[in-house]
């Protein structure tokens, strides 16, 4: 029984261990069914592009494990650190490499070893151009290269639109102008386009000559247009042509006729004399040209100051620089001068040269940089004495001769004491006059050009006495002028005898006076700030109270904000804003023009029909003052820094530099600056 009951229980036993058995078995039998199945769902080529980071990691695992390498262990810090260190330079220097194989490769692409020579056809006219005009010379009305392109063919019968001048107007019109709309020739006896702000920076070789001009040929290119190297000498404004001279390759001057739809007048100022005896003592900076011969001289002094032959006394003279003028211009010089000596001079140069060197500002006002916020100039003041560049404010120079600079200073009390300074180096930059050319056109146009400093513009940018939408004048070389007084009393006036009214006897309500206000407005935009409370003034002018303004009230109200008006700076930034408003509104005429052809409406005021008056928008000025930089924002608004407004004020010009080839070059001069100094070459 027991037997039995043993035997039936060891029977229980063996059926039940093989039930468990069989269960262990479908377990592992199921978990290798699922392990093969993750094996192989992990062996299977995934869509990369669904999930390419984790491919890309698969990947590199799998090859590193390929590969027998052991990973490196997470716990070791330093050699993660040398490992990513290797990796990352391993990558960069494989990126530089590539880059530099496809600057090869594109450089390579460049060199042309075949002569591009094809038959041209040459317009006949091109090569024998008519004669005619006043003078009977010849007319350049067909150019060589009309017919270089399909473009330049379809160009060739589109308003003939001259510029005079590359210069910062210029450029600014060129550069916004439509290429499609006109047939463009620029005119200039340069032919680079010059960034002057920076010129001051190339007078020591801080930076380098070409980093601060482009080729005025690559600027006109975008606008399919001509480059003639000449200078303008006359306009006449009844037919349409601009005299221009150049000398021939015998030395020779040779004079034609450019003919004009559309004149741009851009030629620039030059420097101000102001009457003084001897400035050919003294050096200019103006041209690219100016900043060559002064880096030369200063480095020839250095370098005469250094020889045993030069005496004591001689060699304090020839250490002695003096700049007559502390504008912006004057004041960057003698900057750019005292960094020069101070970083430079100390390194090469005996040491007793920087001891007896010494440079001197001499200013006719009461401070430098005084079209400046007061606070801006005292920064700088303060700045130069520490730096023991001596201002000799409320001087006057009286004369320059080649071995000293004589000039008149008024004492505290008011009294005029006369001083001669020895000098080695004299920079002469005392404000701009009108060039030759624009006081030939002034003088012909008689009354309606009456500024004696530049050519008179309305505030459309037409020159004042040419015909209608003919002639403009922008930047340095012209004026607006803001005679708000005038033009609308007689507006005002033949308003009145329209209606049939005597304006003598005119009375305006304050709705009138709203209304006239408003035409002021758009016709001299530089009032708006003047004309903010226009109750206020109503009240104010109404003089004998009776509600109404009568002509003389109106007369009196316009004339005194004549009086605020100011005129424009002569800087880059008005010349600036003064192309591109030029090229806006030119695009606008080109575009309105067939729809004005329609509807028979060639001549009148088309100008003021298509576009808004000229409105200057002062963005604030800056200098540099060595090693440091000053910005006056306007209204107030001003600050001044160490190296850090230096770098700001070096980005704001470098924003503004006209090129990428140009910012290269920038950013290599100031980097060759930093690394290898300034070159002491005279050359
Ligand atoms: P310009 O730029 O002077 O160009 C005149 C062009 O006309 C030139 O291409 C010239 O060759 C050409 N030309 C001359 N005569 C004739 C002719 N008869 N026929 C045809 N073409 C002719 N302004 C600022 O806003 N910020 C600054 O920091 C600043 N720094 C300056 C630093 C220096 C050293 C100088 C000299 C000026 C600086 N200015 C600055 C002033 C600024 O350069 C001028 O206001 C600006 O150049 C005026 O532009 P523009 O187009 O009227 O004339
Ligand atoms: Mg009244």
């Amino acid at each position: 029984m027991l037997s039995r009951h043993a035997g039936r229980h060891a029977g229980l036993s063996s059926s039940r261990a093989a039930v468990s058995l069989a269960r262990r078995q479908l377990a592992f039998a199921q978990s290798r069914q699922l392990f093969t199945k993750i094996l192989k769902s992990s062996q299977q080529p995934r869509n990369p592009l669904r999930r390419p980071w984790k491919f890309l990691a698969l990947q590199h695992v799998s090859k590193r494990q390929l590969s027998g390498k052991p990973l490196p262990q997470r716990s070791s810090r330093l050699l993660n650190f040398a490992y990513r260190t290797a990796a990352w330079v391993g990558s960069s220097v494989l990126f530089v490499g590539v880059g530099i194989i496809a600057f090869f490769l594109y450089d390579a692409s460049t060199y042309k070893t075949e002569g591009v020579q094809t038959d041209i056809a040459v317009p006949q006219m091109a090569l024998n151009p008519r004669r005619g005009g006043p003078k009977n010379l010849p007319i350049l009305e067909v150019y060589l290269d009309d017919d270089d392109s399909e473009e330049m063919r379809r160009q060739k019968n589109k308003p003939k639109l001259v510029i005079l001048g590359g210069g910062w107007g210029s450029v600014a019109l060129l550069k916004e102008l439509n290429p499609d709309d006109y047939h463009v020739t620029v005119v200039s006896p340069t032919n680079y386009f010059l960034f002057t702000p920076m010129l001051p920076s190339a007078t020591v070789g801080t930076l380098e000559l070409k980093s601060l001009v482009e080729p005025i040929r690559r600027i006109v290119r975008r606008v399919r247009g001509h480059f003639v190297r000449a200078s303008a000498e006359d306009v006449d404004f009844s037919s349409r042509l601009v005299e221009v001279s150049q000398r021939n390759w015998r030395g020779e001057e040779e004079r034609f006729y450019i003919p004009y739809d559309k004149l741009v007048i851009g030629v620039g100022s030059v420097t101000n004399p102001h009457g003084v005896k001897g400035l050919e003592n003294c050096h200019f900076l103006k041209h690219i040209n100016d900043a060559r011969k002064i880096r030369n001289k200063v480095i020839q002094n250095l370098e005469l100051a250094c020889l045993p032959t030069t005496t004591d006394e001689e060699r304090k003279r020839l250490l002695s620089f003096v700049i007559s003028g502390g504008g912006p211009t004057g004041v960057e010089f003698a900057a750019e001068l005292f960094d020069l000596l101070n970083e430079d001079l100390t390194k090469h140069f005996p040491r007793l040269l920087r001891n007896e060197v010494s440079v001197h500002i001499i200013q006719s006002r009461s401070h430098i940089l005084n079209t400046y916020d007061e606070a801006v100039s005292k920064y700088a003041e303060e700045r130069f004495a520490r730096d023991q560049v001596q201002v000799l404010t409320n001087s006057r120079v009286s004369e320059v001769r080649p071995d000293t600079i004589v000039f008149t200073q008024k004492d505290e009390n008011g009294k005029i004491v006369a001083k001669e300074l020895p000098m080695g180096f004299c920079l002469w930059s005392t404000g701009v006059a009108q060039t030759a050319f624009c006081q030939r056109l002034a003088k012909k146009l008689g009354d309606a050009q009456t500024n004696k400093r530049a050519l008179e513009t309305d505030t459309y940018l037409r020159l004042n006495g040419t015909p209608l939408g003919d002639v403009y004048a922008i930047g340095d070389c012209a004026t607006v002028q803001n005679n708000v007084a005038d033009h609308i009393v007689s507006f005002v006036r033949s308003l009145a005898w329209k209606h049939g009214k005597d304006p003598e006897k005119l009375e305006l309500h304050f709705s009138d006076w709203r209304n006239v206000a408003e035409q002021v407005k758009r016709r001299f935009p530089q009032a708006v700030g003047h004309l903010k409370r226009l109750d206020k003034l109503f009240a104010q002018y109404d003089k004998d109270q009776s509600g109404t303004l009568n002509f003389d009230e109106l007369r009196e109200l316009l004339k005194q904000i004549d009086n605020k008006l100011t005129s424009l700076p002569s800087t880059a930034q008005r010349a600036h804003q003064q192309g591109k408003y030029l090229a806006h509104k030119f695009n606008k005429l080109a575009r309105a023009a067939p729809g004005l052809k329609a509807n028979d409406i060639i001549e009148g005021d088309l100008d003021a029909a298509v576009y808004k008056a000229f409105e200057y928008r002062h963005l604030g000025s800056l200098a540099y003052i060595g090693n440091s930089a000053v910005f006056d924002l306007g209204q107030g608004w001003n600050w001044a820094g160490g190296l850090w407004a230096v770098y700001a004020w070096r980005s704001v010009y470098f924003a503004q530099s006209v090129s990428l080839r140009t910012r290269i070059l920038l950013m290599v001069d100031w980097a060759k600056r930093g690394l290898f100094g300034r070159d002491l070459i005279a050359y």
